[in-house]
């Protein structure tokens, strides 16, 4: 088993709420942080710890103690602005592996120049790993 590592969630759409149960799921402490109260309701008895806060507001980051943190993804989705500046924030309190869910391209040249460690697409990744599998599948020609 690997090490139990602590993550943070922020942004509980349904990728970040995906990559919540699964980091549970794996043994993992996961702090999950939402601005909307009922996302965060939701995931209350699943995460470690659920917090309503807003991931811009960087005195709001600071007090959760994001540094002592192993790993935290942005999955932020629409509101690119608030993606970009969570990572900003992020990165300058010296997170040392910054996840984050890109919108489009530009997001995600953007996100790179201010220091993400990692930027993911979901859809797109998730469709390219389909289509690798489809062409893999094993068809029984008869
Ligand atoms: P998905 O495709 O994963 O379902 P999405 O790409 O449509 O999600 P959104 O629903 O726009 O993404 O955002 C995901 C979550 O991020 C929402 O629950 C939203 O409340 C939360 N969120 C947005 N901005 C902030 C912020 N500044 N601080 C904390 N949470 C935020």
């Amino acid at each position: 088993m690997t090490r139990k590592k602590q993550f943070i969630v922020i942004g509980l759409g349904r990728f970040g709420g995906s990559v919540c149960r699964e980091l549970v799921r794996m043994g993992h402490e996961v702090l999950v942080m939402d601005m909307d109260e009922h996302k965060v309701n939701e995931y209350a008895n699943i995460a470690t710890h659920a917090v309503v806060a807003d991931a811009t507001d960087e005195q709001s980051l600071r007090s959760l103690g994001v540094r002592n943190f192993d790993y935290v993804i942005v999955a932020i989705g629409e509101n690119i602005q608030a993606s970009i500046l969570t990572t900003l924030l992020l990165k300058e309190l010296q997170i040392k592996n910054v996840w984050v869910k890109a919108k489009n391209d530009y997001h995600h040249r953007v996100l790179t120049k201010i220091g993400a460690d990692q930027v993911v697409h979901p859809e797109k990744d998730m469709g390219k790993r389909v289509a690798q599998q489809m062409a893999d599948d094993k068809v029984i020609d008869y």
